[in-house]
């Protein structure tokens, strides 16, 4: 079968009307990046940036940081990266990051709301991320977001680092900004997060979760932890709607993008964009051509 896949390596997969679907990777390192290319990816739809900080003794630094986001950036142009910033929570402890103690940590301080509490730790990430935009095609989405107010105050932060990265005379260039759907929260109040950002990536991991309120970790409700929940697919479909109605891009990184039986429910909905796990491009890219055929 592996090598049977491999003719839609190459393949720009199109929906039947002509448009092209991103067939992207979710990788979180530079060692994966072979594979992804490998496997045929068109850019990367998820970079996690948490192994970056759970490697080392310390924080990594800004210049370590844009060294990373450039290399990749590179790999893959004219593809884009997706970037995601820093979504870590009281659950993986990190050296550098003081977490409190939560009865609830996927309920608590992690992904957009530990970063806009620490300016000191978001800030050496976002300037790393425009000064590798020079680079190459860059783009950054935020995870955890639950409110407009989220990407307004990133914004507001953008510009300072950019501000100082004039004044400093450090090159830098421009990257989209977007926003994860994986909370209830966003989904509701996705036509309002369409006015904001330039695209969503549906995150359906953390949003079936908190949409069936199931913890992802715990076996004793794994049953209720299903993408195909009619309660998961209307919540996608809604996200979809809103991001189309506003003629921004709509994508979804979770596991769920890479299933080819779901395949078409979501090119019916409109994304344009599926990341996912390397291993699973091909056998996408084969599904989307046989629904265009
Ligand atoms: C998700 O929540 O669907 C997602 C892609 O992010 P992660 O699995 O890293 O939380
Ligand atoms: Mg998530």
């Amino acid at each position: 079968e592996r090598e049977a896949l491999k003719v839609f390596k190459d393949a720009t997969p199109r929906r039947a009307d002509g448009t092209v679907i991103e067939v992207a990777a979710n990788i979180g390192s530079l060692e994966e990046i072979d594979a992804a290319r490998d496997a045929g990816a068109m850019g990367v739809g998820l970079f996690r940036t948490e192994l970056l900080f759970m490697r080392h003794m310390h924080l990594p630094s800004e210049d370590m940081q844009a060294e990373t986001y450039a290399a990749l950036a590179k790999a893959f142009a004219p593809y884009p990266v997706i970037v995601r910033t820093l979504d870590i929570g009281g659950d993986k402890p990190i050296s550098g990051i003081e977490f409190p103690q939560e009865e609830n940590p996927f309920l608590g301080w992690r992904g957009i709301r530990m970063c806009l509490d620490r300016p000191d730790i978001f800030k050496p990430q976002l300037r790393a991320l425009l000064r590798a935009a020079v680079h190459g095609n860059v783009k950054v989405m935020l995870p955890m977001v639950a409110d407009v107010a989220e990407v307004r105050a990133t914004r507001a932060l953008i510009e300072t680092c950019k501000a100082e990265l004039a004044a400093e005379s450090v090159a830098f260039g421009e990257f989209q900004l977007g926003v994860m759907i994986e909370t209830p929260a966003a989904v509701l109040i996705a036509p309002a997060l369409a006015r904001e950002v330039a695209f969503f990536s549906i995150g359906t991991n953390d949003l079936t979760q908190y949409i069936m309120a199931a913890d992802r970790l715990n076996p004793t409700v794994a049953k209720l932890n299903d993408v195909t929940n009619v309660a998961v697919m209307s919540a996608i479909e809604m996200t979809a709607r809103a991001g189309v109605a506003a003629g921004i891009m709509v994508g979804m990184c979770g596991e769920a993008a890479g299933r080819p039986d779901l395949i078409p429910e979501f090119l019916r909905m409109g994304l344009t964009e599926l990341s996912m796990s390397p291993a699973s491009i091909q056998r996408a890219k084969k599904r989307i051509a046989e629904l265009s055929a």
